[in-house]
């Protein structure tokens, strides 16, 4: 996984949102962070 910003490397992590948590992709270069609806609406704008 590469960040769409920088092309870094991503980690796949743990958030805490705001009333529960959720995983996702974060860039330890520039602090991006990618979640699973995210990456959807990503995809669904491809089409
Ligand atoms: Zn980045």
């Amino acid at each position: 996984m590469k960040c769409h910003r920088c092309g870094g490397t991503m980690v796949f992590e743990k958030f805490y949102g705001v009333c529960d948590e959720f995983f996702g992709w974060r860039c330890i270069f520039c602090g991006e962070i990618v979640d699973q609806v995210i990456l959807e609406n990503r995809l669904e704008h491809h089409r």
